[in-house]
């Protein structure tokens, strides 16, 4: 599902539309962004993260809603627990309701 933009509390600042890798937004300064090209969502979530104001909702397809359990982040202090601990919590945040 592509990205869902809360038109009430956008505040037409532009940034989800500058941050995304994919050009999936059209944005005119006048009003909220929409979402032109759903299908090049490649659900990064860095649209959801540098919202200011929590008006953008994700979410992720069945499949990528896997979040990696405390017990198999692997040795603490290790880079790949470092790295799985990071990649859980941005799940988290991108697959949260709103
Ligand atoms: S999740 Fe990523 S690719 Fe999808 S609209 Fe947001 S910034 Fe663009
Ligand atoms: S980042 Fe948020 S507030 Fe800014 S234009 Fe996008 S949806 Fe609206």
């Amino acid at each position: 599902m592509p990205p869902i933009i809360n038109k009430d509390t956008c505040n037409l600042c532009g940034i989800c539309c500058d941050i995304c890798p994919q050009d999936v937004f059209a944005f005119d300064n006048q009003d909220p962004p929409r979402v032109k090209y759903p299908d090049e969502c490649w659900y990064c979530g860095a649209c959801v993260i540098d919202c200011p104001v929590d008006a953008i909702h994700l979410k992720l397809p069945l499949q990528m809603q896997i979040v990696p359990s405390p017990a198999r982040y692997g040795s603490p202090g290790t880079q790949e627990a470092e790295a799985l601990r990071k990649a859980a919590a941005f799940s988290r945040s991108v697959i949260k309701e709103k």
